[in-house]
């Protein structure tokens, strides 16, 4: 499925040179997220994907500090103060052997929810995602350099990515 088909879709690239950067980038990016924002983030084991989460939960304002879903599938966060209904999914599909596997865990019930949902291996559920969604690729370089390509598939994804810039 990499990043999405659509041929217009916008992308810009950024670097961190350790995990810190990493999460001040997440961190960045966790405060633009509105409910019902879809991040999906490919990468192999140990590229960053739950180190970015940490940065985009804490952003975003979450009271708990997010760790690595790989066992437990679905991490759930809140942040009381805003509002009772606000939440924050962190999905790893490790695990899961594909789609049909997935349909067995209710992950398909949190798509469209009123909530941020950021998904680590999504190409273990491609068939299962909607449309509009940012893809965030993160490739390793040398010891603790990373590439993080984010490609912005969808109307809604193009203008969170417009106002990474802003
Ligand atoms: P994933 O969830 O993709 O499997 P993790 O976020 O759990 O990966 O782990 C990333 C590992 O890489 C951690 O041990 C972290 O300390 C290390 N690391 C080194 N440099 C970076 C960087 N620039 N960004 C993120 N993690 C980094
Ligand atoms: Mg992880």
């Amino acid at each position: 499925m990499k990043s999405c088909n659509d041929p217009a879709s916008d992308t810009i690239t950024i670097e961190t040179a350790s995990p810190e950067q990493t999460e001040q980038l997440g961190y960045r990016l966790g405060k633009l997220l509105q409910p019902g924002d879809l991040l999906l983030l490919s990468g192999t084991l140990g590229a960053g994907k739950t180190c970015l989460t940490r940065g985009l939960a804490q952003g975003w304002g979450a009271q708990q500090q997010p760790t690595s879903p790989t066992f437990t599938l679905i991490n759930e966060y809140d942040r009381p103060a805003v509002g009772l209904d606000e939440r924050f999914y962190h999905v790893d599909c490790y695990r899961l052997s594909g789609s049909e596997d997935a349909l067995t865990t209710g992950i398909q019930d949190l798509f469209g929810q009123q909530g941020v949902l950021v998904i680590e291996w999504p190409e273990r559920i491609e068939k299962l995602i909607p449309e509009d969604y940012m893809w965030i690729e993160i490739e390793q370089g040398d010891e603790d350099a990373r590439r993080f390509t984010v490609y912005a598939c969808g109307e809604r994804a193009r203008k969170l990515l417009g106002s990474i810039h802003d």
